[in-house]
């Protein structure tokens, strides 16, 4: 089987670099939107590769003026398999519409980059660049060092991406290995941390560990209070106050989540988690009652989390969050009787725990079954709680090595 990591490496491009990533960016999505839109014509959605490109591959290489084929055919395999999601979806009844690219990003492989020990060369709608990658100058503990320079990992592909004002390679390696065990592959290819987020408590780990709203709750009340008492005064004056004193807390909050985000992805660290799987946050407010100031909250922490994580190569998922805070993450029994404000007990199988834990367990267990269908080799195996993992079917394997950790919200597993 294989071991997988995606390392992010902010890339040094010169400005004539970038007029020509730009256009390839530009080049790439227009071809991946043109299959997309080919795919959605006539009556059936057409998602076979083979057929996609028999169909598009002269058509898109004379509208672009002859981009390079590599690239066009990673832009038509991105398209199909948009394509195919979308279909997916339609079979399990839900909504979905015909993918439109936008975010600027270019995948490439063996034949359209060379990825070399400190620099790339990339295929463009022009000549071949070469553009050196900005590494930290300690070379230890980094990502760069455990997996871009290791003899153990090859490079299989990379994603150019243009993110806040920066080209970043998201390097993808692999090496192969031959586990003994499960125990061995679930440590080799790392394990799910699904977290929980609510108003109670602000964040909680499958790990057991919780971080509590207090401080937040208690930033928020203070500020509504002087927001009250300055309002009453009702001058520009005060007007202008009050701006001051949003600005002053909201630096509290993003201290207070800048925080917290560094524990959770040394959480994930400590526990050797390759996958941060949060639900999806677009409807919280609707499920759990939140306020705006807690989803923007929420928002941050998960924005701060994944930035934080990419640096260690661990990735940061959402998932459906359906039934995340109902189901038993013991029996898989789904029942609005399950919860109870802060408790959680199964009325099929007895399972008892905190609401929140329980679903931080769901939120793990979902993210795997999710990529359990998929071909990715490594995929995450099981979830990680605070002594053992939990893998998809239920099953739990007790860490040999490690004793639960106290502090920490244990938990005897039947
Ligand atoms: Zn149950």
């Amino acid at each position: 089987m294989e071991v997988r990591r995606t390392v992010p490496v902010k890339l040094d491009a010169d400005s004539d670099d970038a007029v020509l990533l730009e256009d390839t960016v530009d080049t790439f999505l227009w071809s991946a939107q043109y299959v997309a839109d080919h795919a959605f014509e006539g009556e059936y959605v057409t998602t076979s590769k083979t057929t996609l490109d028999d169909e598009t591959y002269d058509d898109v290489r004379e509208a672009t003026d002859g981009f390079n084929g590599g690239l066009v055919q990673a832009a038509r395999n991105k398209a199909a398999e948009a394509c195919k999601s979308v279909v997916a979806k339609w079979k399990q009844g839900k909504k979905a519409s015909k993918p439109y690219f936008t975010s600027p990003h270019v995948v490439y492989d063996h034949r359209t980059a060379t990825f070399h020990d400190d620099y790339v060369s990339l295929a463009t709608t022009s000549d071949r660049i070469e553009a050196d990658y900005v590494l930290p100058d300690e070379n230890r503990d980094t990502p760069h060092a455990e997996y871009l320079s290791s003899d153990e990992y090859e490079t299989t592909g990379a994603e150019l991406h243009y993110t806040n004002g920066n080209w970043m390679l998201h390097i993808h390696c692999k090496k192969d290995v031959e586990p003994d065990t499960l125990d061995q592959a679930t440590t080799e290819n790392g394990t799910v941390l699904g977290v929980d987020l609510g108003v109670n408590n602000l964040a909680v780990a499958s790990t057991g560990t919780f971080w509590t709203g207090d401080e937040f709750d208690h930033w928020r009340r203070e500020y509504e209070k002087r927001r009250g008492d300055l309002q009453e005064c009702g001058t520009r004056w005060a007007h202008e106050n009050m701006q001051a004193v949003g600005r002053k807390e909201e630096g509290r909050f993003k201290m207070t989540l800048h925080r917290i985000s560094n524990e959770l992805v040394a959480e994930a660290r400590d526990n050797m988690c390759s996958v941060i799987a949060f639900e999806d946050l677009t409807d919280i407010r609707d499920r759990t009652g939140a306020s705006w100031g807690h989803k923007w909250a929420f928002n941050r922490l998960y924005e701060y989390v994944e930035y934080k994580a990419a640096e260690y190569g661990i990735n940061v998922e959402q998932v459906d969050p359906e039934n995340t805070s109902r189901r038993c993450s013991h029996c898989g029994f789904t029942h609005p009787d399950n919860r109870e404000s802060g408790s959680f007990e199964c009325q099929k199988c007895d399972y008892e725990n905190h609401a929140d834990y329980n679903a931080a367990k769901n939120i793990g267990l979902r993210y795997l079954r999710r990529n359990q269908t998929g071909d990715d080799g490594g995929a995450p195996l099981g979830v990680r709680l605070n002594s053992g993992t939990l893998n998809v079917n239920g099953g739990y394997e007790p860490l040999a090595s490690d004793e639960a950790r106290t502090g920490v919200h244990a938990e005897s597993h039947p």
